[in-house]
């Protein structure tokens, strides 16, 4: 008989636990089981703190596999999706290709993702705390924070590089945050420019308490200790957005520092979401003896699974201790099945809670009993050391941890060349991009929001020049001319940009010219250029107000439900044929002309029939690119002309103010140039006269 097939999908402390039991009960002959993980690794996350912390390496906080699972066949390919009618999954072969395999039975254990995403502006500036990669970047930043605050001369600088930022104070904050604040703190006398008390860590916590899963004594014993050893907690505080300078927090305040850390917000991993089984807030939903419900061969464990412990009739947390004893009972419940056994329910005690909380500090729970201080300290590590998978791994840790409490940690770091890489990046309204006179750095183009660009001019005070939207990009003529910048950009909303380092811009503007002749267009093109030539132009146009040049708001305003059908009848029906689109609270939110519409016309035509449906019931929301550019009443016409000029178009909307973006009207390019002509002719010189 040909042996039974079991694929694994995940390489996590589930999936790891459920083959080495499987294997332990079932011989080769039974049994094939085939694990699919995109690492060839198991991380072991209670370490990676560690880690990031510089006081072990990260070799030793993962376990290889195949060596850990002998008889098990390994395979480090991505499982794309799982295909539970036809008992096959298909996975990315890592040659480009997909591979169908069929399965007798299949654990799906693929836990959960972070998922930064959450709060604005946290994916471009926050380091995520969940993969081995994450762990290492952060330990580069770390040290890499402290080399540019020796360097920095402006004492405030060199603060923010000593500033870090923690959010979510649960036990992977509680333990990074203990982390990075020993690292930092023991490595000062190491540099000259800067001592222990410049060194910020802060945690930001939504809750009154940090560590809500354990006991309140050991939660205000973990507080005392590390606000002792210069912690500042931040409680019942939540961070609302992350930028360049550090976290805004939800009392408005701005919590500045160079690096922050985001160990909330977890997503369900992308093969789970596209599994139609029952779920429960996204987890799959499996009956007592772990089958995905409805299901007689797939199973779920570990934190992608909503698992009931018959234990105490509550859900399974999702934690490493309860994924380990699901993946054993898992496979214990396979070979029942096969050898037509009776299947038995998860159950679990869970035997306590172990956080180390820095500075050979700790506070454990265990069977009951708490303890806190250097002796938890002393249980977490043998407890962690024991828990570690291989004896290799354990002598290595253990040396690790010995070096640590002996030698100083190691403050080598990799300097990667950030005018190489290509990232994102999040600024609040009223943040500065780059200033007038700063050497260019990256090269920007806006993926949502607006800037504005601004000028000083040695007679007057800054003054706003233009406006640039979504789509639009700015550095380039710094970057191309090799000069300082010529004007500053500040976010006029919120704002995201994909930013281009200057050596990457350089290499993909030289080797790609219809890219580099765009760009040079852009420099000779545009307001800028345009002002250049007609400074008396810009002078007049400055001290006018839009106010003046406003025209009505359109009889019909649309809304973005309106329907692809009604919106045709409303600009037919339109004597000017601009609409604009508001969003739920009345804001702006889009702009509708006749030129847009063929745009949408041609976007739809190049879609399936199945994909688009009936188009005439289409909502604006599906078919507008949103956030199109507008001008406020505070601003002034030459900021409306700039942006006209630069978008080549004869419209814009008006809003209220910056802040209350809800539109009071329109302005138009006409009405602008009319009453240009008409200045000027006044201001010219009168004739002289011509003797007959
Ligand atoms: C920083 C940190 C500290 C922690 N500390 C503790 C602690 O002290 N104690 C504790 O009990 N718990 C702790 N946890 C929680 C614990 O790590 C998780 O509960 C546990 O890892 C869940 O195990 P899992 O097997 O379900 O998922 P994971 O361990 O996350 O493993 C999932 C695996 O699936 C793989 N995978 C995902 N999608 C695919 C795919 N499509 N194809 C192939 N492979 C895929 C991934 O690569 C990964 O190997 C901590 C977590 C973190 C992040």
């Amino acid at each position: 008989m040909n042996p039974v097939r079991v694929v694994v999908v995940g390489g996590g402390f589930a999936a790891v636990q459920f083959a080495k039991t499987l294997r332990s009960k079932l011989r080769a002959s039974e049994c094939d089981i085939l694990l699919f993980s995109r690492e060839n690794h198991m991380v072991f996350h209670p370490l990676l703190a560690d880690v990031a912390g510089a006081s072990i390496n990260a070799d030793a906080a993962a376990a290889p596999l195949r060596q850990m699972l002998p008889g098990v066949e390994c395979r480090t390919e991505r499982v794309q999706r799982i295909d539970l009618s036809s008992s096959e999954i298909e996975f990315d072969d890592g040659n480009g290709a997909l591979t169908r395999l069929h399965y007798d039975h299949v654990v799906v254990a693929c836990g959960a993702e972070s998922n930064l995403g959450i709060i604005p502006g946290m994916t471009d500036h926050a380091f995520a705390f969940k993969v081995m990669r994450d762990a290492i970047e952060l330990r580069q930043q770390i040290v890499r924070q402290m080399e540019s605050a020796e360097a920095a001369t402006d004492p405030s600088l060199r603060r923010w590089h000593l500033s870090f930022i923690i959010v979510g104070a649960g036990f992977s904050g509680v333990e990074v945050a203990g982390e990075i604040n020993e690292l930092v703190r023991s490595s000062t006398r190491f540099y000259r420019n800067f001592r222990k008390e410049d060194v910020i860590v802060s945690l930001v916590h939504s809750q009154d308490q940090i560590l809500p899963e354990v006991a309140p004594k050991l939660r205000e014993f973990a507080r005392k200790k590390m606000e002792k050893a210069g912690i500042t907690m931040l409680l019942n505080t939540r961070a609302v957005a992350a930028t360049h300078e550090g976290v805004e927090l939800n009392d408005k305040r701005m919590l500045a520092g160079a690096t922050v850390v985001c160990t909330i917000g977890t997503a369900i991993s992308p093969i789970v979401q596209a599994l139609d089984v029952p779920k429960e807030r996204g987890r799959i939903r499996t009956t007592p003896e772990m089958r995905i419900e409805g299901q007689t061969n797939a199973w779920a464990i570990g934190d992608c699974a909503y698992i009931i412990n018959a234990f105490d009739n509550k859900p399974a947390a999702p934690t490493g201790q309860f994924a380990e004893r699901q993946g054993r009972q898992a496979a214990l419940n396979v070979v029942r099945i096969l050898k037509a056994e009776p299947t038995q329910p998860f159950r679990f005690k869970a035997l306590g809670q172990l956080c180390s909380i820095g500075g050979y500090q700790a506070v454990a729970e265990m069977l009951g009993v708490h303890i806190s201080g250097f002796v938890a300290w002393l249980l977490w590590r043998g407890v962690y050391l024991f828990k570690l998978p291989t004896w290799s791994r354990r002598i290595k840790v253990g040396l690790d941890w010995s070096w640590d409490v002996l030698f100083p940690r190691d403050l080598s770091f990799l300097n990667t060349d950030t005018t190489q890489q290509a990232t994102h990046a999040y600024y609040r309204p009223g943040d500065f991009i780059h200033r007038q006179g700063e050497l260019a750095r990256v090269f920007s183009i806006i993926e949502e929001g607006q800037v504005e660009v601004l000028q000083n001019s040695p007679t007057a005070d800054t003054k706003v020049v233009a406006v640039l939207g979504q789509g639009d990009f700015f550095g380039e003529g710094a970057l191309l001319g090799n000069r300082p910048h010529e004007t500053s950009i500040r976010a006029r909303s919120a704002v995201r940009l994909r930013q281009v380092g200057s050596a990457l811009f350089s290499q993909i503007a030289s080797s790609f010219t219809p890219f580099r002749e765009l760009l040079v267009r852009a420099v000779t093109r545009g307001s800028g250029d345009f002002w250049r030539r007609l400074p008396i132009s810009k002078a007049m146009l400055e001290g006018e107000s839009i106010a003046s040049f406003l025209d009505p708001l359109p009889a019909q305003l649309l809304t973005k439900e309106t329907t692809f059908a009604d919106a045709i009848n409303a600009l037919n029906e339109s004597p000017t044929g601009t609409l604009l689109v508001l969003d739920e609270k009345q804001r702006l939110w889009g702009t509708l002309d006749r030129g847009d519409l063929y745009q949408i016309i041609a976007r739809i035509a190049v879609t399936s029939a199945e994909t688009r449906g009936d188009i005439t019931h289409l909502k604006l929301s599906d078919l507008l690119i949103p956030n199109s550019i507008y001008v406020a009443l505070e601003d002034s016409a030459l900021v409306a002309s700039a942006a006209m000029l630069d978008h080549a178009i004869t419209w814009l909307p008006v809003v209220k103010s910056k802040a209350d973006p809800r539109p009071v009207g329109l302005i138009r390019g006409e009405k602008i140039s009319k009453r240009m002509i008409e200045r000027m002719a006044q201001s010219q010189p009168p004739r002289a006269q011509v003797a007959s």
